[in-house]
């Protein structure tokens, strides 16, 4: 909530019933400690197992493989009620979920599938996906990693930024270049010589997360280890798509969160002789938020519904990703305006949300980078290169 037109009728009994699940699992877990971490800059580690317990790890992924066996929408939902709570915890979700666990079970082989999806899906293993470089961000395809194949094994070289969870991660998927420049994806495990995941510190975003580099030197990749079922740029480009769904959802998630404190905090603080509410450019900000979270509503279920029957484009998540973060960081900052100086504490989420949606607009594709790939569907013109 809020759910000013009745978006909730288009959801099913099962849809609701994982929406309070996962809400008040939020509200235990994550809401009270969130704003310690985030100061703190501590990762909670113990969240990852609790994430598996209530299915918050590949929830598309099918039972065989330990994952929820549900639709789109629940996917949403949940991504939605964690990134209420926190972006950064959302990151962890998504992350193991979309880039790890997704691209093992769509490019990986029968064996690679039991052996790494059980284990992710119940947080017994944390994963991580490498695909960014320091030199190489919205354009992947420069990236420089690279393998070579020594007959019973690969041979890894190179670096990765900016990674999610890789400090702790016990598996990577790693996009990385074979001898031919063809990417390929490899699954990387903690304890190979030569891996290591440095952590990054220092961020004023995304600090309840986990963010760090992975470093390959002449590290010895098992040929099993090979992600066989697709390689392509177009292969990481689909784990992206499906992540970024996830954020569309997720980051309407902290703008509602903003909006309730905001709406509450309205009614509350007394200026003037009067509740702030009262005022007709308290009001305004408030009827704005609204209508943005709404439209924004609508637009991500249709994604879903989409989604479900497999029709849903590129270019449509684009348009979704980057829609909800501009209004989630919008929302943010006007939520911390009606709150005063009191917004800019740690009382109230705005700030953090804030600063986490200024990551949330860069990764995955930058606010830009999604706005070319409408421009290109639109006229056909390629305007990145
Ligand atoms: P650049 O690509 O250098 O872009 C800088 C600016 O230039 C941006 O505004 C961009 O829009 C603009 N720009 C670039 N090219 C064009 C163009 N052709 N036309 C117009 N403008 C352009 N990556 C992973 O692989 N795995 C992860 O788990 C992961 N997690 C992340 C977590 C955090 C907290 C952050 C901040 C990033 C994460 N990333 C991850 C990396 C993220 O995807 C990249 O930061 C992002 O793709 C942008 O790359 P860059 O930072 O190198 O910026």
């Amino acid at each position: 909530h809020p759910d000013f037109y009745g978006v909730d009728d288009l959801l099913t009994e099962e849809h609701k019933l994982i929406r309070s699940s996962i809400r008040d699992f939020v509200k235990r877990e994550i809401s009270p400690y969130i704003e310690d971490w985030a100061q703190r800059a501590h990762f909670p580690y113990e969240i990852v197992r609790k994430f598996g317990e209530i299915g918050a790890f590949g929830p598309t992924i099918p039972h065989e493989y330990g994952g929820g066996g549900l639709d789109y929408i629940s996917y949403g939902i949940i991504m939605q009620e964690i990134e209420r709570g926190d972006s950064g915890m959302r990151s962890t979700a998504s992350v193991q979920g979309s880039l790890v666990m997704y691209p093992i079970y769509k490019f990986g082989s029968e064996a690679q599938r039991k052996k790494y999806l059980p284990k992710l899906a119940s947080g017994e293993w944390l994963g991580c996906f490498g695909l960014t470089e320091p030199d190489h961000g919205s354009n992947p395809s420069g990236m420089v990693t690279n393998f070579k194949d020594m007959g019973d094994h690969y041979l890894l070289n190179g670096a990765k930024m900016w990674i999610s969870n890789s400090p702790r991660a016990d598996v990577a998927v790693v996009w990385a270049k074979n001898e031919e420049g063809r990417i390929h994806g490899l699954v990387v495990e903690r304890g190979m010589e030569g891996f290591t995941t440095p952590e990054t510190h220092g961020k004023w975003s995304l600090r309840a997360s986990a963010t760090g580099e992975l470093v390959f030197d002449n590290v010895k990749v098992p040929k099993e280890n090979l992600l066989p079922g697709k390689n392509g740029l177009g292969a990481p480009m689909m784990c992206l798509d499906s992540a970024r769904y996830g954020i569309a959802w997720g980051a309407i998630g902290a703008a509602m969160d903003c909006y309730e404190s905001a709406r509450r905090y309205a009614a509350e603080r007394i200026q003037f002789g009067k509740p702030i509410a009262s005022f007709q450019l308290v009001q305004k900000k408030l009827a704005e938020m609204l209508t943005e979270i709404t439209k924004t509503q609508l637009l991500n279920w249709r994604l879903g519904v989409l989604m479900n029957e497999g029709k849903a484009t590129t270019p449509q998540i684009s348009m979704a990703k980057r829609n909800s973060v501009h209004t989630a960081l919008e929302i943010a900052r006007e939520a911390r305006q009606i709150h005063g100086g009191m917004g800019i504490t740690g009382e109230y989420p705005m700030m953090r949300h804030m600063m986490n949606l200024e990551s949330v607009v860069t990764y995955e594709g930058t606010h830009d980078i999604h706005l070319l790939i409408l421009g290109n569907q639109i006229t056909g013109i390629p305007a990145f290169y």
